[in-house]
């Protein structure tokens, strides 16, 4: 890969971690991400979630000037199956590299260079009510006015909304640094002309929502928070993820943290790591003094009374919080335990080196 597409796409992959952990703002495999770069445009694949997509993996590389000559071409077409299923074929045609492009790629071909799409949970508390379109109005009359927001009526994904926002557009780019479409019934995209301008223009905008229907989605913000401080203690593009587990919420109220640390097993160790780690609210120390006594990050974080996973990626984190529920379990029976002796801990430490790479701790690359 030329080193200016390799930049583009570990940007790409570090503007889809930061929306990917946070379940505010997207959920699932849902949502996609894209960044142009002259006629090129690099974009998630159909499949892959957000928080999967790296330098060798979810991610496609199309000819925009193919998707924006296509729109202009059906800007004034009815959107039928049969021009659906060509939409499909002009997609095809436009690759250069990597999977299926996300049905959503003909929407970005137009915007900005850098382009998020979302499925906030407070924008579609309002997109899914029955006058929704009033409503945002209202809130982003400032916005709308100054063709910062647009509202889109309910399209099905593909050409037929691509085509709604082109002509919304009048099939010109964007003239604002950054803008957002509303889709009714379904979500955000938000395009920008710079990283820092997409997220802090998503941000408060979202922000905006949650406030006017009164809802405090703090509790997720906070997992970027950690991420950030993770950041600044040298463990760089970590997500978070915040746990509303109810057993596990449950076991912490009886237990002392202090005395559950040990693993008891080998996935303990390799998912939870050799010690968790309680912040009495000071992050930043609590890291430092983690760091300086284990050399690695912490897995498990408990601060004041929630429990956050830190992983690579929000999937990983996920399946911490499944074996951490375990590890609770374990410990939840009374009798005296036996934890892993300090010496199998270092023979199952020093069993796969690469095993962040990996998808279980057992697994093993075969002879190439
Ligand atoms: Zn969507």
């Amino acid at each position: 890969m030329v080193k200016k597409d390799k930049n583009i796409v570990l940007n790409l992959a570090k503007l889809s971690k930061y929306f990917g952990q946070r379940y505010d703002l997207i959920q699932a495999a849902g949502g996609n991400s894209s960044i142009k770069l002259n006629k090129k445009m690099f974009i998630k694949s159909s499949g892959y979630s957000l928080a999967e997509l790296s330098i060798s993996n979810g991610y496609s590389k199309v000819n925009n000037q193919i998707l924006v000559d296509y729109l202009s071409k059906v800007k004034n077409k009815k959107i039928t199956r049969y021009e659906e299923d060509r939409s499909f074929k002009i997609l095809k045609n436009s690759l250069s590299d990597g999977g299926n492009p996300s049905i959503e790629t003909l929407a970005h071909s137009i915007l900005k260079k850098y382009t998020i799409h979302l499925h906030p949970i407070a924008f579609n508390m309002i997109t899914v009510q029955k006058n929704s379109n009033l409503k945002i109005n209202k809130i982003f009359k400032r916005e709308i006015d100054s063709n910062q927001i647009y509202y889109i009526e309910y399209k099905t994904p593909g050409v037929a909304l691509a085509k709604e926002i082109f002509n919304k557009l009048n099939g010109k780019p964007p003239k604002n640094n950054e803008c957002c479409f509303i889709l009714e019934n379904h979500g955000i995209i938000t395009s920008a002309s710079s990283i820092n301008k997409l997220i802090s223009f998503t941000e408060l905008i979202t922000q905006k929502a949650e406030k006017s229907l009164n809802v405090n989605f703090e509790r997720y913000k906070k997992t970027t928070k950690i991420s950030n401080e993770l950041g600044i203690a040298g463990f760089k593009n970590m997500s978070v993820l915040y746990s509303e587990d109810l057993i596990i919420n449950d076991f912490l109220k009886k237990f002392n943290f202090t005395k559950i640390n040990e693993p008891l097993n080998p996935d303990s160790l390799l998912y939870c790591g050799l010690s968790l780690m309680n912040s009495n609210g000071n992050l930043k120390r609590s890291l430092e003094e983690y760091k300086y006594k284990y050399r690695t990050y912490p897995r498990v974080i408990k601060i004041k009374d929630k429990i956050y996973f830190v992983a690579e990626n929000i999937l990983k984190a996920k399946e911490i919080e499944d074996v951490f529920k375990s590890h609770l379990y374990l410990y939840s029976e009374v009798s005296q335990k036996r934890p892993l002796s300090k010496d199998d801990i270092k023979r199952l430490e020093s069993y796969n080196p690469q095993k962040n790479r990996l998808r279980f701790w057992f697994d093993y690359e075969g002879k190439k």
